[in-house]
């Protein structure tokens, strides 16, 4: 069996489209790898899977294996570095076409998703993170009962959830934290993403939307806050064309000093097809140490889940 070998299952929920859950998958991933940890990530996100798009692997092409589909590798693990390898398998591979699985019918998307789950060839993982479609539609409910059937109780960790001030303030989110309770799903956190904006040009992080909510919320149900994230045009950047993130000196992000560093190469130095990977530019992303944290305390959530 295809998860045989992994040994937590993080679900990546949110309540509506477009409220940055592939980009916080994404970037749990790397920074789970960047602690070590070897990573999977699962996209099953069948409205438009993005996570080929975020790891630059578009036009990878998977193959079969006798135990199923084999993943597409980001990048192996570093025992040097302390790093841990990165693995991805997405929905988007298998569609001859963009956007072919959005017009299926829900009969048909059931079974992708159950194969999905079996199917896919899984090495050893500390971690599958498992990017899903937005919503409490019914492939989330099939996702649910085949991970309730299939998964060990031990492997399913549970679910980040990931919203945006605006979002908070409709039922939405709600609607997902309520989802996960009647499932039976446990909620490791919540994140609050796009509540401030990272200026490339002056310096500052501008709270453009009151933040607060998310954790105001994640009060109510008595689930941990794991943070607040700005939209930080540079983090699009690097996505879009590899390029090292750079922020002009002085640049603090929630207090922290994330400036580029005097030495550092400048764009125009580098390759777009740079031989650093992606987990080691996103180092200079102002990101980062935010989803640092936020990874320790999901590996924290998570231990204590284990041990309860
Ligand atoms: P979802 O998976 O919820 O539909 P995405 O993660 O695809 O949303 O995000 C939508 C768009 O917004 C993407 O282009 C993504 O790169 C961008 N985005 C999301 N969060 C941030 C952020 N914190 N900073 C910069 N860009 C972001």
């Amino acid at each position: 069996m295809s998860l045989s070998k992994v040994k937590h299952i993080v679900l990546v929920l949110s309540g509506k489209g477009g409220v940055g859950k592939s980009s916080v998958t994404t970037q749990l991933a790397l920074s789970l790898s960047l602690a070590g940890h070897s990573v999977g990530v699962l996209d099953i996100d069948l409205t438009g899977p993005s996570i080929p798009r975020m790891f630059g692997i578009e036009n990878a092409k998977v193959t079969q294996a006798p135990g199923g589909w084999l993943p597409i590798t980001v990048h192996e693990a570093d025992p040097t570095a302390g790093t841990g390898s990165l693995r991805v398998m997405s929905l988007g591979f298998l569609l001859p076409r963009r956007g072919d699985a959005v017009v299926w019918r829900g009969p048909k998307k059931t079974a992708m998703v159950r194969q999905f789950l079996s199917d896919v060839f899984w090495d050893e993982l500390d971690y599958l993170l498992i990017d899903t479609p937005p919503g409490t539609s019914d492939e989330h409910i099939s996702l649910a009962e085949t991970l309730l059937q299939k998964a060990r109780p031990d492997q399913l960790a549970g679910a980040v959830v990931v919203t945006t001030p605006q979002a908070v303030a409709t039922a939405d989110v709600r609607k997902e934290l309520n989802f996960c309770i009647k499932t039976g799903i446990r909620i490791l956190g919540v994140v609050e993403n796009m509540c401030g904006f990272v200026c490339p040009n002056c310096s500052e992080c501008t709270m453009i939307f009151s933040s607060g909510g998310g954790e105001i919320m994640a009060g109510d149900f008595g689930v941990q806050f794991l943070g607040s994230v700005p939209i930080d045009p540079q983090f699009l950047v690097l996505i879009e064309t590899g390029k090292r993130p750079r922020y002009p000196e002085g640049t603090l992000v929630n207090g922290q000093d994330i400036s580029t560093p005097a030495g550092a190469p400048h764009i125009e130095e580098e390759s777009i097809k740079d031989a650093a990977s992606l987990m080691q530019k996103y180092r200079a992303c102002s990101l980062a140490p935010i989803f640092s944290k936020m990874t320790a305390d999901v590996v924290s959530a998570v231990q204590r889940a284990n041990l309860a």
